[in-house]
């Protein structure tokens, strides 16, 4: 049974989503502030604990934003993240890139629609483990990356990247054929299950948090070319 961590201090939200959540069969652990959120995942990613599958994060949180624990969250794991938001600023973002989210919906939402969010978020994941347990047949070391797919990671000039699972999968694709230009449309494919209705948009905006990511672990290095009106290339 999937462990899902809800972060929302608003009790008329969480209890519905809790009571839908544990009926669709999953454990909820919920807690209300978003510093009580990074010590549970901390200890989770340090082995104390089992981690949650998916983290469903409140934007409006009583002691730090939702956008700082998911930052922060990004420094030391993966897991994925559906973001509860309440306005349209808080959405541009959420997609926006630094922050690393996986996917949101907007309030009021029914709880059946953040059910389907999480169950296509852990799809998403899960497609991501069983390659990772696949026999490679990508090339695994287009220098300076090295693909570990059995940890589902990928470490560029030596340092690990904390990537979503999109941008995982997007950088596992462009690197499996160096050189080659990937339409937005292959992306998205590869990518399975972005949010479609944002389309090739939300290309340019999980390749655009891929490059911040890749600049932050090596400065004044950008590997992925632009070819205007095509897709993205990695250079060979
Ligand atoms: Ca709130």
């Amino acid at each position: 049974m999937s462990t899902l961590l809800l972060v929302e201090d608003d009790l008329a939200i969480a209890q519905p989503l809790m009571f839908m959540l544990q009926r669709e069969g999953f454990n909820v652990l919920h807690v209300t502030l978003g510093r009580t959120a990074l010590e549970t995942l901390q200890a989770a990613a340090t082995a104390q604990t089992t981690p949650p599958a998916a983290v469903i994060l409140d934007v409006g949180l009583p002691d730090i934003t939702g956008f700082e624990v998911c930052r922060q969250l990004r420094g030391f794991s993966s897991v994925p993240v559906l973001f509860l938001t309440a306005q349209a600023e808080e959405i541009d973002r959420v997609m926006g890139l630094e922050i690393g989210a996986d996917d949101y919906v907007t309030k009021p939402f029914s709880p059946r629609e953040v059910v389907a969010r999480i169950r296509s978020l852990l799809r998403r994941a899960a497609l991501t483990v069983q390659q990772a347990a696949a026999p490679s047949t990508a090339s695994t070391a287009a220098r300076p990356f090295e693909l570990d797919e059995a940890r589902a990671q990928i470490r560029f000039h030596g340092q690990a990247l904390a990537l979503t699972v999109t941008e995982y999968r997007l950088l596992r694709t462009l690197l499996g054929q160096p050189g080659r230009v990937f339409t937005r449309e292959q992306l998205i494919d590869a990518a399975r299950g972005l949010n479609v209705g944002s389309g090739e948009r939300a290309i340019d905006t999980h390749v655009k948090g891929l490059r911040a990511k890749l600049a932050a672990a090596h400065p004044a290095s950008d590997p992925i070319r632009t070819h205007r009106g095509l897709g993205y290339s990695l250079e060979p």
